[in-house]
């Protein structure tokens, strides 16, 4: 299998193997917590490449990045130094779906990435493919014990983060010809999927794909609808100051597939490897190919394509929306009937890609393997897709791996704190049978769980962990303060019903106060806001703006946020009702069959994570209730 082995013995802390979103967030959260770290990737250049979409963030997934920026995690930083242009989304809709977007320079995005981990200390990049993971038997579980790559070196440490995105195994597919590389043509990891078999891990295979990319030299634009950024710039990181990054964009472009591309798409079903049965890993239901839109939604007269620049030192042009794995000349022809690419052509052909990762339900809440102590996984390989989620669990890993040899509190974020919490929890909890994709229709706590809040939410506890510096904690506690002080002062702060007030009210279109009023009643006016009442609330503060955006959504949502914190408690107490790990379900015979087979082989950690196994039934739970209570009392008489 290797070549002549060589005699490299090394001993460091933690190795993370891979180097995408994932494992950048896992190696810098491990070598920012003083531990040795090592990250491997099959290429020093594909450092945090993007190999699919060029933006970060998105409905939802602008939520992870901001959380992963409030951690102490790099990916908001990385964005903010590399945008080409940013957009606040749905800002038509209430604030829980508001989400940044931005378009980035995918080669400057790697470079700054590269830039910051060939610089952290206590960091070693690494170009070699691991092989082989090490380990000795503990007990009933094995232990990780180190690494071994192609060349035969090792590298013994004490604890693992998989990060290996869709590179196991991987091969790509584009109509009948089939590359066995990874993305962009990069060597694909096929030794490491062995190893883990061997340890007992099961694999399985997933799919992905990705549109061609243009010479934008042969696009006419002028059949398109320009699509402009923010005149306002919006920073994803809490630490970038939005003065710095108030720039010039560059426009994206809004077209539309036909008839006459479905028309091509139909006849030529039989030549793609997804409709001919050639492709076995399952691809991503919420990010469908085009072959998948036109046969799926036959209704649908046109899709849209968004055409987006892959950089400002490229004209390399991104077809957003038309991802496919059908042959080249079907891929042409299709891509040719849509206004503005009559004349295209393509510079990289559109692929899917299929990949070995895992079933993260071997996984606890914290990302480590349940049978194999100190082996943690992120991001692809997890199962999951996309770059903020996978940037998010590296992170957690990573810190996880990191609390795990400094033998302190792991982290572990519940659904109500994080859209975070909420990604790691279906992964580990759900049957996901495909690869799983954020929206913000599964936060169910969403109104909590906004963007615009992430640092107050979680700032803290990257804080605790020691991944957020003392002077961002304490720029955050004074945040906290002016908030609350200044909410206390309009809701303390009446007006009189005077003839003043009435004439300012009707020049907004508001109705008249009958008596005096709070200015937080009438900022929860539709029609009014904390902007609109400064003429009339004189002795305002100067505040800076995320505090005032605060201030306003925390008074005009206020019954709505109370309603959702009341749910929240119920959640919580199910959350805190934890289950020993050694229970013996057999043992409770008023269990139902499926309940117990489904809570043996999953090991739920509470019995809130156990209500949201499919197949136990809220009958299940409260059986399991009573049965750990009366083990707690009996417990407790015996120690008595
Ligand atoms: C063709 C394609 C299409 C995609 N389409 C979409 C999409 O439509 N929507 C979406 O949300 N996401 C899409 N993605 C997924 C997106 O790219 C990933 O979600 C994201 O890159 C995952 O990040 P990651 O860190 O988990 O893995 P990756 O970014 O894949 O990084 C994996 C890293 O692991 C390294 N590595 C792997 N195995 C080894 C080994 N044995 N030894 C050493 N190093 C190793 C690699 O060198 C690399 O550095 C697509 C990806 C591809 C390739």
């Amino acid at each position: 299998m290797m070549g002549k082995v060589s005699e490299i013995r090394e001993q460091v802390d933690v190795c993370v193997v891979g180097a995408g979103h994932a494992g950048c967030e896992a190696a810098l959260a491990c070598a920012r917590l003083g531990l040795e770290t090592v990250v491997f990737t099959v290429s020093v250049d594909s450092i945090a490449l993007m190999p699919c979409n060029p933006n970060i963030g998105g409905s939802s997934k602008g939520h992870l990045v901001r959380e992963v920026d409030a951690l102490g995690g790099e990916m908001g930083k990385n964005i903010d130094r590399t945008f080409i242009q940013s957009k606040m989304l749905n800002v038509s809709k209430g604030p829980a779906v508001h989400s940044l977007r931005a378009q980035a320079d995918k080669a400057d995005y790697t470079r700054q990435m590269r830039k910051v981990l060939e610089n952290q200390e206590h960091l070693t990049v690494k170009q070699a493919e691991v092989c082989e993971l090490l380990w000795t038997q503990q007990d009933d579980k094995k232990k990780v014990t180190g690494v071994k790559t192609f060349t035969g070196a090792i590298y013994e440490c004490r604890a693992v983060v998989l990060c290996t995105g869709t590179y196991l195994k991987a091969r790509c597919l584009c109509g009948e010809s089939i590359t066995y590389t990874g993305p962009n043509g990069l060597q694909a990891a096929n030794y490491l999927p062995d190893s883990l078999r061997e340890m007992g891990i099961e694999l399985r295979r997933f799919k992905t794909g990705t549109p061609a990319r243009m010479d934008g030299r042969s696009i006419d634009y002028s059949k398109m609808e320009e699509q402009f950024g923010d005149e306002r710039i919006v920073p994803f990181s809490f630490s970038t100051d939005p003065e710095s990054i108030q720039k010039p964009q560059v426009s994206c472009w809004l077209t539309y597939t036909n008839e006459r591309t479905h028309e091509i798409i139909r006849d030529n079903l039989d030549r793609s490897p997804i409709y001919a049965g050639i492709i076995e890993g399952t691809g991503p239901r919420y990010c469908p190919s085009i072959e998948d839109k036109v046969v799926k939604f036959a209704d649908k007269d046109r899709h849209q394509v968004f055409i987006e620049p892959e950089g400002l030192c490229t004209n390399e042009m991104y077809v957003g929306g038309m991802s496919s794995s059908l042959p080249e000349d079907v891929q042409l022809a299709m891509y040719r009937t849509v206004p503005g690419l009559e004349n295209c052509k393509i510079v990289r052909n559109a692929y899917a890609i299929e990949y070995d990762c895992i079933n993260a339900r071997q996984l606890f809440p914290t990302l480590e393997f349940k049978e194999v102590k100190g082996l943690f996984s992120g991001g692809q390989f997890n199962g999951s897709s996309g770059y903020e989620e996978a940037a998010a669990q590296g992170l957690i890993a990573g810190i996880n791996a990191a609390m795990s040899i400094l033998e302190k509190e792991p982290l572990i974020l519940d659904r109500s704190e994080s859209y975070i919490g909420v990604l790691i929890d279906d992964l580990v909890t759900k049957d996901n049978r495909e690869p799983y994709r954020m929206m913000t229709s599964r936060a169910e706590y969403r109104l909590l769980l906004r963007q615009d809040n992430a640092d107050l939410r979680l700032r803290k506890k990257g804080y605790e962990v020691g991944l957020i510096s003392q002077t961002d904690y304490e720029r955050l506690l004074v945040k906290e303060e002016l908030i609350d002080r200044e909410i206390r002062r309009l809701k303390s702060h009446i007006v009189g019903a005077g003839q003043e007030m009435q004439n300012f009210l009707m020049a907004h279109g508001s109705s008249a106060l009958k008596t005096g009023s709070s200015l937080a009643e009438l900022i929860c006016r539709p029609e009014l806001n904390y902007e609109i009442l400064a003429p009339i609330d004189t002795d305002r503060p100067i505040l800076p703006r995320d505090v005032v955006e605060q201030v306003e959504i925390e008074i005009k949502y206020e019954g709505y946020i109370m309603r959702q914190l009341r749910q929240v408690e119920q959640y919580k107490k199910m959350e805190k009702k934890k289950i020993p790990q050694d229970i013996d379900y057999d043992a409770i015979s008023s269990l139902r069959l499926e309940a117990r087979q489904k809570l043996k082989e999953f090991r739920p950690i509470s019995l809130g994570q156990a209500s949201r196994i499919s197949g136990v039934s809220p009958a299940d739970i409260s059986v399991l209730l009573i049965y750990l209570e009366r083990r707690n009392q009996s417990e407790t008489e015996i120690k008595l």
